[in-house]
């Protein structure tokens, strides 16, 4: 190696287009260095090339864990070539200057999205002389162009190519500067993605070498919350604003995010958080269901024998506010499910299948996005198998609020009925039903349902009294009654006023967490009223 002419260290995991850009190289007379895997293929196309052992006059060793990790490779990239000093140091040790460092990583991110991927297997991918090239030809901006993907082959060329007739090669500063940018971006990327995994890893000595699939971590403690970019968004919640979809590397299974859309308009950051509300909701439910949303509020939820009929029956509790509305189901989306749907306006439509038949029906509606999403699998496990999100994240001016995800489940032992009167078995059901809807519903939350569906949903005021009211006003605009109706509220009843107007408007029962100081007051009120009152023992805030 000679430092008159320009010297490429090429080192890469993934080949594509490596020859023919070394063959470019070789071409404009820069001399090759490589590493063994790297170097073989190179040679094997007959291209002259120096094994970076060769030069260290070390062996690749420990499995390929050391390989460039010495002061020949090291001291080439880094060295300043404007210095004198840093020039007489390379030659008293007989170092040649490296001038473009082609490297990519070994595939950590893409070893621990195989299934059945060890821990073994992810920290045996992880590439240790890789990233320390890449930062030392990376800080070394100036005198170093550093590659790191092979998308970035050709601009390089193209510059490479157009400076040859001027003497010798040589790379602009601006282009120097934009690779320097980039590498340090794939790098922190790349640790990020080591990190986010290894945080995921439950420590259990015995499983280390089994198989593992990877889990969220359950406590923010544990989660660095790396997220990978799905696309950016046309705007944000207004037009003035930028926005971006990201989701958490390993998105639970059955989240919004792992859904495919199949036709209609890009989805706007209003459609995907609606969607999200719709979609988690639709969730939560065994029978089949059906969620129409609003302004990250259900306006109707019901259960049914299928998706028709759990439809018809979530669109009459609020048809005003359904127009526009987004909508999710819980089961395939048959022809006449999709004819029904079809005559009202929709912005987003989500189920885990569409028939044939459905998706010729919405073929004309060519505005209308269609997203299929798969249901976590039954009977998984962990909160993870089942779909279950891990995190819940809201952002605040310059900080970020974590809490673990609102995944409570109510179960009957939790219950407790306060009152003289018992609710009747069909009560039971539907008080369950109207604290599961509840808990999708923004505070203060007032859910009047019968029946296997919502009739009437009072949300987001600022006092519960007022979502009470609202709720009531909301069924009367629908032409629906509230008569023996159950009536779920997201959090304790302060005081009697706000049963006092549930019951007036035609509630038999009533369920809510309990747990005010004034609780006798509210259980009194119940008893003269005489209807049924249960205590959940557990609230659902959601602002
Ligand atoms: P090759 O296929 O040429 O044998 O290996 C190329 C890969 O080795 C590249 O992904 C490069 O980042 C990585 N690499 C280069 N030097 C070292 C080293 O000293 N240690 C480790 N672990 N990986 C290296």
């Amino acid at each position: 190696f000679k430092t008159t002419t320009m010297n490429a260290l090429l080192s890469v995991s993934d080949k594509t287009g490596i020859v023919e850009f070394a063959q470019a190289l070789h071409a404009l007379g820069i001399k090759l260095l490589s590493t063994g895997g790297t170097a073989k293929l190179l040679a094997d196309k007959g291209l002259p090339v120096t094994e970076v052992a060769e030069v260290t006059q070390f062996p690749e060793m420990l499995d390929g864990r050391v390989k460039t990790l010495h002061p020949k490779v090291h001291g080439g990239l880094l060295a300043r070539r404007e210095l004198p000093e840093h020039m007489a140091a390379l030659k008293q040790h007989g170092i040649d200057t490296i001038d473009l460092l082609v490297v990519n990583l070994y595939p950590f991110e893409a070893t621990v999205a195989k299934a059945g991927c060890t821990l073994a297997d992810a920290i045996e991918n992880i590439d240790i002389g890789g990233p320390a090239m890449v930062r030392s030809a990376a800080k070394n901006w100036k005198d170093v162009g550093v590659i790191t993907s092979a998308d970035q082959y050709e601009a390089v060329l193209a510059e490479l190519k157009a400076t040859q007739g001027q003497g010798s090669c040589k790379l602009s500063d601006k282009l120097r500067f934009a690779l320097s940018i980039a590498a340090f971006n794939r790098i922190a990327q790349y640790d990020g993605a080591i990190s986010d995994y290894l945080s995921s890893v439950t420590f259990e000595e015995e499983k280390l070498s089994e198989t593992y699939v990877p889990q969220r971590a359950l406590f923010p403690g544990q989660s660095n919350g790396i997220f990978t970019k799905v696309q950016d968004l046309r705007y944000g919640e207004n037009s003035h604003q930028q926005a971006a979809l990201y989701r958490d590397l390993y998105p639970a299974p059955g989240s919004l995010v792992t859904g495919v859309q199949l036709q209609g308009k890009e989805l706007s950051y209003n459609n995907i958080a609606d969607a999200d509300a719709a979609w988690e909701c639709v969730k939560s439910f065994e029978a089949a269901a059906c969620v129409i949303v609003k302004h990250a509020n259900p306006c109707g939820v019901a259960v049914g024998l299928d998706a028709l009929s759990s439809y018809s029956k979530a669109f009459q509790t609020d048809p005003t506010s359904a127009f526009g509305g987004i909508i999710a189901f819980n089961r395939v989306v048959d022809g006449p499910a999709a004819q029904q749907v079809s005559k009202q306006f929709v912005e987003v439509l989500m189920a885990p299948e569409f028939t044939a038949e459905a998706l010729e029906i919405f073929k004309s509606k060519v505005n209308v996005r269609l997203l299929k999403i798969a249901l976590p699998a039954h009977g998984g496990k962990t909160d993870w198998e089942r779909g279950r999100n891990a995190m819940d994240a809201k952002r605040i001016g310059s900080g970020l609020l974590l809490q673990t995800a609102d995944n409570h489940e109510l179960s009957l032992a939790d219950l407790k009925v306060v009152t003289k009167k018992q609710p009747t078995l069909e009560e039971m059901e539907d008080l369950l039903f109207a604290w599961k809807v509840a808990k999708y519903v923004k505070s203060n939350a007032i859910v009047f349902c019968k029946g296997g569906m919502t009739m009437g949903v009072g949300a987001g005021q600022m006092s519960r009294l007022d979502s009470a009211r609202i709720a009531s006003i909301k069924a009367q605009h629908a032409g629906l009654t509230l008569q023996g109706t159950a009536v779920a509220s997201d959090a304790f009843f302060p005081f009697r006023d706000g049963l006092d107007v549930v019951v007036d408007a035609g509630a038999t029962c009533v369920i809510q967490p309990g747990g005010s100081m004034r609780d006798q007051e509210v259980i009194d009120a119940a008893n003269e009223r005489g209807v049924a009152m249960v205590f959940s023992g557990v609230r659902h805030f959601r602002h």
